[in-house]
């Protein structure tokens, strides 16, 4: 059994998921708020996305190394803010 540390909450359970199953929900709720933005904005940073959706900067960080969005390229701008291209 792998003992994990969630990436939302930070209490400990036996998964190999991210997140412990009390988060699993909002994450998957989260990712598909943010499947949604990305299919209507496309490009924008991190922060305007945090903005708009209100999903923290840290979670939106973690959905992008997600299979999900590896199409997705995301890269540091001048400012040091990550750019979303598709
Ligand atoms: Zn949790």
């Amino acid at each position: 059994m792998n003992l994990n540390r969630c990436s939302r909450c930070g209490c400990f359970f036996n998964s190999n998921n991210n997140v412990c199953p009390n988060c699993e929900q909002k994450d998957l709720s989260e990712m598909s708020t943010l499947r949604n933005f990305i299919e209507e904005n496309g490009n924008a940073s991190i922060e305007n996305i945090s903005f708009s959706t209100g999903i923290s900067e840290k979670n939106l960080n973690r959905y992008l190394k997600y299979d999900e969005f590896s199409s997705i390229n995301a890269e540091s701008n001048t400012q040091g803010n990550l750019s979303i291209n598709l």
